[in-house]
C-alpha cells in the first residue's frame, strides 16, 4: 500500500477554528444544523488503508468505508495517478455533441465485461441519485416507446434508500424524507421491506421471504398490472440498516416480475463492485435485473461517478425505436471520473478483492458476527460479504426492541466515536461495511472495538435503568 505524502492542511488551523468556520458556513447533508453547530464537527484530515486521522491526531478505524464507497481503501496511488494523468491530458469534454472521450468509452466497455451478460450498455451520471432519476425517466420512456404509456407506476419499498433527489427520495421509502418537500412524486408506491426480525412474526425466515415477496404481487394487482412499469430494490438494504433478506425473497420477486412482464431494477450503489462477495449483489441474491444503478464503489469514492447499466431488453427498444432520449448531465461520462473508475476496477481485479471478500474476510466476518449474538444486548446479527448488522434489543428471547425515543443506537455510536471506530447506527441497528481490502488481523481489531463498545453501551443502558 502506497501512502501519498502531502504537507497536512490540518496544521493550518486548530480543531476549534475549523469547527467555527464549518458551523458558520457549511450546511451538512442529513444534519440538524443547529445541533451540529453547537457540538462541532469532527474534522477528518487524512487517511490511509482503513484508517482515518482527525484534526486532534486520533486514529480511527473506518468500518463504514467512508459512506459505503472507499472499497479499495484510502491512499491508493493508482487512482490518484489516473486522475492526475487525465486532468493533464483532457480534464473535461462532454458527451452531448456527438463526441466521446477515450476513458468514457473504455469504461463503458469494461462495465459491460464485469456486469452480468444482459448488460452491454451504460448511461453515465455523477451520483447514485442521478442514476435513479435516470431510471425513472428511462423506464417510463421504454414503455412509452412500446406503446404502453399507461405503464407509469414504479414500486419501491418502505425503508429502501435510492438517493436524495426528487425521484431518488420518492423511489426510496424513508418516511422522514417523504415528510419534507411533498414526496413521493406521482406514480411511485411502496411495499413493506423483507425485514424478518421486525416483521417475520412466527414464520421461519424462508417462509417470511416468500410472504414478503408476495406483497409485490398484491401491490401489482391492486395498482393494475397494465399500469406497473417496474419494481426497484437494493439486493441488500444498506442505509435502511443492512437488512439481508431471506434467501427465498429475490427468486420469488424475480418470478413475480417475470409473470407480469414488469422491469426489475437492482440498485447496486452499495452492493456493486464486490461488496457482497460477487461483482454485483444481484449475483449473490439470485435476481436477473433489467437495469442496475451503480455509484459509490465504481470509483471507491475517490471522485463522484454513477450510472445505470441498461439491459439489452431496454437498450434494444431505445436504440432501434426510441429516437432522441431527452435526458443527460453535463458530467455524463466525465473523463477524469471514468479514468479513476478504470484504475479502481483494475485494482479490484489485481488484488482479487471480490474473491478475498467471498472466500476469506467475508466468511471470517460472518463467523465473528455470529459469535456476537451471545452478547446480552444483541438480538440478531446478519452479514453478507462485507456488510454487517448488529440489532440491539431489550429482550432477545421476545425479540423486543428498546423504546426508540431512548436512542440506544446513538448511545452505542457515541462509544464507537470515542473509541476510534466508525460504526453507524440506524435506529438500534449498528452497521458496518469496511473497505474490501481489510485483512483478517484488521477484522480482529475491528471486532475487539465492537465488543468493547457493546460492553460500554450495556453498562450505560443498565446504569440508566433501561433494561
Ligand atoms: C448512496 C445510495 C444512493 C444515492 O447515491 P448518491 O451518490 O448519494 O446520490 C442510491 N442508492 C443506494 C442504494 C445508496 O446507498
Amino acid at each position: 500500500m502506497s501512502t501519498i505524502q502531502q504537507p497536512s492542511r490540518a496544521a493550518k488551523r486548530s480543531t476549534k477554528e475549523w469547527q467555527q468556520a464549518d458551523a458558520a458556513h457549511f450546511l451538512h447533508p442529513f444534519t440538524d444544523f443547529a445541533a451540529l453547530a453547537k457540538k462541532g464537527s469532527r474534522i477528518i484530515t487524512d487517511a490511509n488503508n482503513i484508517y482515518l486521522h482527525d484534526s486532534d491526531g486520533n486514529k480511527i478505524l473506518d468500518a463504514m468505508s467512508g459512506l459505503w464507497c472507499v472499497n479499495v481503501g484510502y491512499g491508493q496511488k493508482a487512482l490518484v495517478d489516473a486522475a492526475a494523468r487525465q486532468m493533464q491530458e483532457l480534464p473535461f469534454y462532454n458527451a452531448f455533441f456527438q463526441t466521446a472521450t477515450p476513458p468514457s468509452i473504455e469504461l463503458a466497455e469494461l462495465l459491460a465485461e464485469v456486469t452480468p451478460p444482459q448488460f452491454q450498455h451504460v448511461f453515465f451520471t455523477s451520483s447514485g441519485s442521478e442514476g435513479n432519476d435516470t431510471i425513472v425517466r428511462m423506464v417510463r420512456r421504454y414503455w412509452d416507446v412500446l406503446g404502453q404509456p399507461e405503464r407509469q407506476v414504479i414500486i419501491g419499498r418502505h425503508n429502501g434508500y435510492h438517493g436524495s433527489t426528487m425521484a431518488g427520495a420518492s423511489l426510496g421509502g424513508m418516511s422522514g424524507m417523504h415528510a419534507q418537500g411533498g414526496l413521493p412524486i406521482p406514480n411511485i408506491t411502496h411495499i413493506e421491506q423483507p425485514h424478518w426480525f421486525e416483521l417475520g412474526g412466527d414464520q421461519s425466515r424462508e417462509d417470511f421471504g416468500l410472504t414478503a415477496a408476495r406483497w409485490l404481487e398484491e401491490k401489482i394487482l391492486a395498482v393494475g398490472p397494465e399500469r406497473v412499469a417496474a419494481f426497484i430494490g437494493e439486493p441488500i438494504q444498506g442505509a435502511g440498516g443492512v437488512i439481508v433478506p431471506p434467501t427465498t425473497y429475490w427468486p420469488e420477486i424475480q418470478r413475480i416480475c417475470d409473470k407480469y412482464g414488469i422491469l426489475l431494477v437492482s440498485d447496486e450503489v452499495i452492493c456493486g463492485f464486490g461488496r457482497t462477495g460477487e461483482w454485483f449483489g444481484c449475483e449473490t441474491v439470485g435476481s436477473r435485473p433489467d437495469l442496475m444503478t451503480f455509484a459509490k464503489g465504481v470509483t471507491s469514492g475517490y471522485i463522484p461517478l454513477g450510472g445505470v447499466m441498461v439491459g439489452e431488453r431496454i437498450a434494444k427498444v431505445l436504440i432501434e425505436q426510441g429516437g432522441e432520449f431527452n435526458h443527460g448531465f453535463t458530467y455524463s461520462g466525465h473523463p477524469v471520473a471514468c479514468a479513476v473508475a478504470l484504475a479502481n476496477i483494475g485494482l479490484i481485479r489485481q488484488l482479487n478483492l471480490v474473491s478475498h471478500v467471498k472466500h476469506n474476510v467475508g466468511p471470517y466476518l460472518a463467523q465473528q458476527f455470529a459469535e456476537l449474538a451471545e452478547h446480552p444486548l444483541v438480538g440478531e446479527t446478519q452479514t453478507c460479504g462485507l456488510m454487517g448488522a448488529v440489532q440491539l434489543v431489550k429482550d432477545k428471547a421476545k425479540r423486543q426492541m428498546f423504546d426508540s425515543a431512548l436512542e440506544v443506537g446513538m448511545v452505542c455510536r457515541g462509544h464507537c466515536f470515542g473509541n476510534g471506530l466508525i460504526m453507524r447506527a440506524v435506529g438500534d441497528r449498528m452497521i458496518i461495511a469496511p473497505p474490501l481490502v481489510i485483512t483478517r488481523p484488521q477484522v480482529d481489531e475491528m471486532m475487539a472495538l465492537i465488543r468493547r463498545c457493546l460492553d460500554l453501551t450495556l453498562a450505560d443502558v443498565q446504569a440508566r435503568g433501561w433494561l
